[in-house]
């Protein structure tokens, strides 16, 4: 009998429980992102956002900023649901300066 399956999530394959109560599995599956915006490298080009709003949103200066949702004490870092890995990795690799990082926190 099949117990487990393991699926993909971005970062490699994690195991699903198919009996465990939701909130188990959710943990299991959710690695919060860790995304920072260096403002010493930002030019304020706004792709960050265009790709990825869900994330980036424009600051006072233009500026990227992380949306409020999502900040960890300041408008530059945030903690970000694997859910929107994808998009933050867009946003990541087309960003021209490399201002965006994103590591499991
Ligand atoms: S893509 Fe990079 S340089 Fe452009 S606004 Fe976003 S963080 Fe700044």
């Amino acid at each position: 009998m099949v117990s487990h399956i393991d699926v993909y999530v971005v970062g490699g394959f994690h195991t699903l429980c198919l009996f465990c109560p939701p909130a188990l599995n959710h943990g299991e599956k959710t690695m919060p992102l860790k995304v920072k915006i260096d403002w010493n490298t930002c030019i304020a080009d706004g792709v960050c956002y265009a790709i990825c709003p869900q994330v980036f949103e424009a600051g006072p200066d233009g500026k990227s900023q992380i949306v409020e949702q999502y900040r960890d004490g300041s408008e530059t870092e945030g903690n970000v649901p694997d859910d929107l890995a994808d998009c933050v990795e867009q946003a990541r690799t087309a960003c021209p300066t490399g201002a965006i990082t994103v590591e499991k926190a």
